[in-house]
């Protein structure tokens, strides 16, 4: 149902793509899309509009104003009883309340209707959005190519698992075995004949019918795994573009706190300080966070921890008794800049997707402490697969013995104990510099999705 210009001509035909962005709202997805969605418009001249809950609207001040050609279209959550501490699966089947919406948003505007929708992979539902628009749909993966592989196989195989047997992801490279507490939580918490996770697992399964998947990875990072994922989609249109982070439209804010760290910082010997952080979200249990506090004050090593928003989480007396080797930074950290001063040596890590990307990228070892959701997959592919890491522990429920983490602290930024692992992060570092280069496979990857994405938008086989 193009519409027809005075010549006849359907006048998709001659339109640049417009994208409607739908991201889920969480910052570990939301960000990378938004630097995805920057580099696709600035680059290419695609127009977006993005939908974003009205709450989260200042979240893309500096989005907006980084992009021309983007919109954003807020809206409120359908239904505001959505329960505290939901996962982020149901809030995505909360917020398919917003399909029909946004498919009235879209038919109200005949003559610059969206061309293609790109929606993050937890927003199953948007492929029904783009069914009824007769338009492709990119999914767009926050998390890295093996645990979406794993991800499919799981929500495509036998449901619910088993907690008393461990899965083997035999269809995968290599046959991974998991056991079955560090299989991903969204999948543990799949409720069979729940009708709100009937929804949420139609919606993952929705996503292999996509137009194009892109993966916020790269080739040498993982390539087994998006070679996995084109055949089971069945289609070459899987695009490894990363690493997307940095691309400065996230705009958030430099706190006077941080120039007094990177001042300190700047006084450090290089590769001496270990950064700790476990994401945006998670927050240590008191016992965790003794545990933690006690093996940084037994290390004897420099540290940064970002505690968050609550420092609650922080031991008594631990900032004054470490005052001249630790820095504790409350709210927002700036991690990226952090990972990437000449100071920083090690990365103690929750191994969120864009945490383990973001320290791969800096080429700085991880010590990897998956908590729960992908970073058990995550942390066995940058431990166990590519070397760049060692494991330091296991699990939210977990209390390390602070002496053992406190040797694993002080030897990740000693040259003499991890130089095998400082070798393989630097070389990993290295090709994920290569592939965003010009003629790197994520840069080429990234063109060669926007052409393709262009034509299937003039494409009569759409609309
Ligand atoms: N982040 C940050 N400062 C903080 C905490 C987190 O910049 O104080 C960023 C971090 O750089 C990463 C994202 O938030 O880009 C967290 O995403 P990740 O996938 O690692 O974990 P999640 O928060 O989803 O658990």
């Amino acid at each position: 149902m193009a519409a027809t210009t005075t010549n006849g001509v359907p006048s998709r035909r001659r339109r640049r793509p417009h994208v409607l962005v739908l991201p889920l709202p969480s910052r570990g997805h939301l960000l990378p899309l938004l630097d995805f969605a920057h580099r696709l418009s600035t680059r290419h001249g695609v127009a977006l509009t993005v939908a974003v809950t009205a709450s989260d609207l200042p979240l893309l001040s500096a989005f907006l104003a980084s992009t021309p050609l983007a919109a954003a279209l807020p809206f409120h959550l359908p239904d505001a009883s959505l329960p505290e501490n939901s996962n982020h699966a149901l809030l995505a089947v909360h917020l398919s309340g917003i399909r029909a919406p946004l498919l009235s948003w879209a038919r109200s505007r005949p003559d610059d209707p969206p061309t293609v929708v790109v929606s993050d992979f937890f927003l199953g539902w948007a492929q029904l959005l783009a069914d009824d628009l007769g338009v492709p749909r990119v999914v767009f993966y926050a998390s890295g190519a093996f645990a979406v592989a794993a991800l499919e196989q799981l929500w495509n195989g036998a449901l619910p698992l088993d907690p008393k047997i461990s899965v083997v992801l035999d269809t995968l490279p290599g046959s991974p075995a998991f056991p079955y507490e560090h299989v991903p939580s969204v999948v543990r918490s799949y409720v069979a004949g729940d009708p709100d996770w009937e929804v949420a697992l139609e919606g993952f399964r929705l996503n292999a019918r996509a137009w194009g998947a892109v993966v916020n990875s790269f080739d040498e990072m993982e390539r087994e795994f998006l070679e996995w994922l084109k055949r089971f989609f069945g289609h070459g249109r899987v695009w490894a573009v990363g690493p997307v982070a940095d691309s400065g439209c996230r705009g958030e804010e430099r706190l006077p706190e941080a120039e007094q760290l990177f001042s300190w910082l700047d006084t450090c010997p290089a590769r001496s300080v270990v950064y700790v952080c476990f994401g945006s979200m998670y927050k240590p249990p008191p016992a965790q966070a003794a545990a933690l506090g006690a093996a940084l004050e037994a290390s004897g090593a420099r540290f940064v921890w970002a505690v968050g928003a609550d420092a609650a989480v922080l031991p008594e007396g631990l900032e004054e008794r470490t005052a001249a080797r630790g820095r504790v930074v409350r709210g927002w950290a700036p991690q990226v800049e952090i990972l990437r001063h000449a100071a920083v040596g090690a990365f103690l890590t929750h191994c969120g997707w864009n945490s383990t990307l973001e320290g791969v990228a800096a080429g700085v070892p991880l010590l990897a402490w998956p908590m729960k959701a992908d970073q058990f997959i995550d942390a066995r592919l940058v431990v166990d697969l590519r070397g760049a890491a060692v494991r330091v522990a296991e699990g939210a429920a977990a209390v390390p013995d602070a002496a053992t983490l406190a040797r694993a602290l002080a030897d990740a930024v000693d040259g003499a104990k991890c130089g095998d692992v400082r070798a393989k992060a630097a070389a990993l570092a290295a090709a994920a510099a290569a592939a965003v280069e010009e003629g790197g496979s994520s840069r080429v990857a990234f063109e060669s999705m926007a052409k393709e994405l262009e034509t299937a938008c003039m494409s009569p086989s759409f609309g």
